[in-house]
């Protein structure tokens, strides 16, 4: 089992606002060493492993979600804070 520290996002527009189509998983909060999809991080879930965020001292988990645009997406729990909240992380810019 992993517990997966995401570090960026990829996001697309929709009509409730845009949600993450992909993330940068990483130790190090602006070097992502890692990117998996979406659905790559369901079937890394559905085998036991986790995913969250950190900022600020603290940690949100994250969780499977369906956007509001019907499409299986990804957020933090309800509990995070500006600092860890996923939407709120930065742009993954892979090289
Ligand atoms: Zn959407």
């Amino acid at each position: 089992m992993t517990d997966y520290r995401i570090v960026c996002t990829e996001q697309t527009g929709c009509t409730t606002g845009g949600h993450i189509t992909a993330v940068g998983t990483g130790t190090e909060t602006n070097s992502a060493s890692q990117r998996y999809t979406v659905q790559q991080v369901y079937n890394l879930m559905d085998s036991g492993n986790t995913f969250h965020t950190y900022g600020a001292g603290r940690r949100a988990n994250v969780h499977k979600w369906n956007c509001g645009c019907g499409v299986g997406t990804l957020r933090s729990s309800a509990d995070s804070t500006t600092a860890n909240n996923l939407d709120n992380l930065r742009i993954c810019h892979w090289k």
